[in-house]
C-alpha cells in the first residue's frame, strides 16, 4: 500500500481523503528543477550532424520539478515548489507560471546567473529529444532555511534527478524524518546510491530508466529487481501503460488510454503529479494509477508541457 496517514499534527495541514464536503486536497511538495523549455517542432528529428527546418518555436516553463508541481496542483493538490531559478527573464516567467498554477513558491529561490534551460525537439510522431542545461538548478545542493518545515508540512515529497544528488538526498532524508511519502522519478537515469534509495517509498521510472537502473529490458524483471531497493515501484511504459509492484506482493497492470499523441513531453511528470494527488486524496493504488494514466493521456494529446496538463475536473470527465 502506498497510502499512509499524514505525519505530525494532522491539523497542521490540509486533510487526506474524502471529507464531508467532497474531496479534500492533499499537500504535495516538489524539491527539484525549474527550466525554461525551448521547444522546436519539426516534421522529422535531425540525425547527428544534420540540420532540419522546424515549423514552430515556443518557450514553455518546465523542468521535471516544476512540471510535477504544476501537474499536482492542476490535479487538485495543494502544491509547493522548492528549488531555484536564475535572475533572468526566464526565471521571472517560471515563477509567474508556477504562481498562476496555484503552486506555492515560498521555497523557490533566485540564484545569480541563468535559469535552467531544456532544449527540446518534438517531431510529428510526438516523440522528443532533450538537452538540459542545469544552471540555477545546480545550486539546489542542500536544504536551505525553511525547507524542512515546508517538507514536514506536506503529505508527499516528489523528487527527480535534475538537481545535484546531494540536494535530492538531503530532501529525501528530511521527508523520511518527517514521515512524508517520498516519491522519486529517477530521471535522468543514473546509478543511485543506497543512502538515497533507503529514504524512497515509491520509485517511478519509465521503461528506459528502469532498464538503466537494473540492466533488465523486460519490465517485469526490472520491477522485481527494483523492489529489492524500494518498497513500491511503478514503471511507466508510454502508450502501453504502466506496471506497479509492492514488496508486500501487490501487482497491477494499468493500460494506457487509447488516444492520438501529438507531444509526449512531460507525460511522465503529469503521471507522477496526478498519481500523488490521487493517492493523497485516499484513492486505492489501482484507481490512482488509472487516474494518472487518464491525466497523462490528456496531456499527450496537446502540445507543450505544463500548458498541456489537465485539471482534476477534466480528468474526472475523461474517465467517466
Ligand atoms: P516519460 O514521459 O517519463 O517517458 P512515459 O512515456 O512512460 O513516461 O509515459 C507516462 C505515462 O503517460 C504512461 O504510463 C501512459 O499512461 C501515458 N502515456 C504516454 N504516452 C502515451 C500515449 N501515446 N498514449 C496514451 N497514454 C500515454
Amino acid at each position: 500500500m502506498v497510502r499512509r496517514p499524514p505525519a505530525g499534527d494532522p491539523s497542521s495541514r490540509r486533510g487526506v481523503g474524502v471529507g464531508h464536503d467532497g474531496p479534500v486536497t492533499t499537500s504535495v511538495v516538489v524539491f527539484g528543477s525549474c527550466n525554461m523549455d525551448l521547444v522546436a517542432y519539426v516534421p522529422v528529428a535531425p540525425q547527428q550532424g544534420e540540420t532540419v527546418t522546424g515549423r514552430e518555436f515556443r518557450t514553455v516553463p518546465g523542468g521535471k520539478g516544476a512540471n510535477q508541481a504544476i501537474a499536482a496542483a492542476k490535479a487538485g493538490a495543494d502544491a509547493r515548489m522548492i528549488g531555484a531559478v536564475g535572475g533572468d527573464e526566464f526565471g521571472a516567467e517560471i515563477r509567474r507560471v508556477l504562481q498562476e498554477s496555484t503552486v506555492d513558491v515560498q521555497g523557490l529561490r533566485t540564484a545569480p546567473g541563468r535559469s535552467g534551460t531544456a532544449h527540446i525537439v518534438v517531431d510529428d510522431g510526438g516523440d522528443n529529444s532533450i538537452v538540459v542545461v542545469p544552471a540555477a538548478n545546480g545550486t539546489v545542493d542542500a536544504l536551505a532555511d525553511g525547507d524542512e518545515e515546508i517538507i514536514a508540512g506536506s503529505d508527499s515529497l516528489l523528487l527527480q534527478l535534475e538537481i545535484p544528488q546531494s540536494g535530492v538526498a538531503a530532501a529525501a532524508a528530511a521527508g523520511k524524518r518527517n514521515g512524508v511519502r517520498v516519491v522519486l522519478t529517477p530521471a535522468p537515469a543514473v546509478p543511485l546510491p543506497e543512502e538515497l534509495l533507503r529514504d524512497v517509498d515509491l520509485l517511478v521510472p519509465n521503461e528506459h530508466e528502469a532498464a538503466v537502473l537494473t540492466g533488465h529490458d523486460d519490465p517485469e524483471r526490472a520491477l522485481t529487481a527494483l523492489l529489492e531497493l524500494v518498497p513500491e515501484v511503478v514503471i511507466t511504459l508510454g502508450a502501453r501503460g504502466c506496471v506497479y509492484g509492492s514488496r508486500e506482493g501487490a501487482r497491477h497492470e494499468v493500460p494506457a488510454f487509447e488516444v492520438q499523441a501529438v507531444d509526449t513531453t512531460a507525460a511522465g511528470d503529469t503521471f507522477v503529479g496526478v498519481l500523488s494527488a490521487a493517492l493523497g486524496e485516499g484513492e486505492e493504488v489501482p484507481a490512482a494509477l488509472r487516474r494518472a494514466a487518464a491525466g497523462s493521456a490528456l496531456s499527450v494529446q496537446r502540445n507543450g508541457a505544463t500548458s498541456a496538463m489537465p485539471t482534476r475536473d477534466e480528468i474526472v470527465r475523461f474517465m467517466a
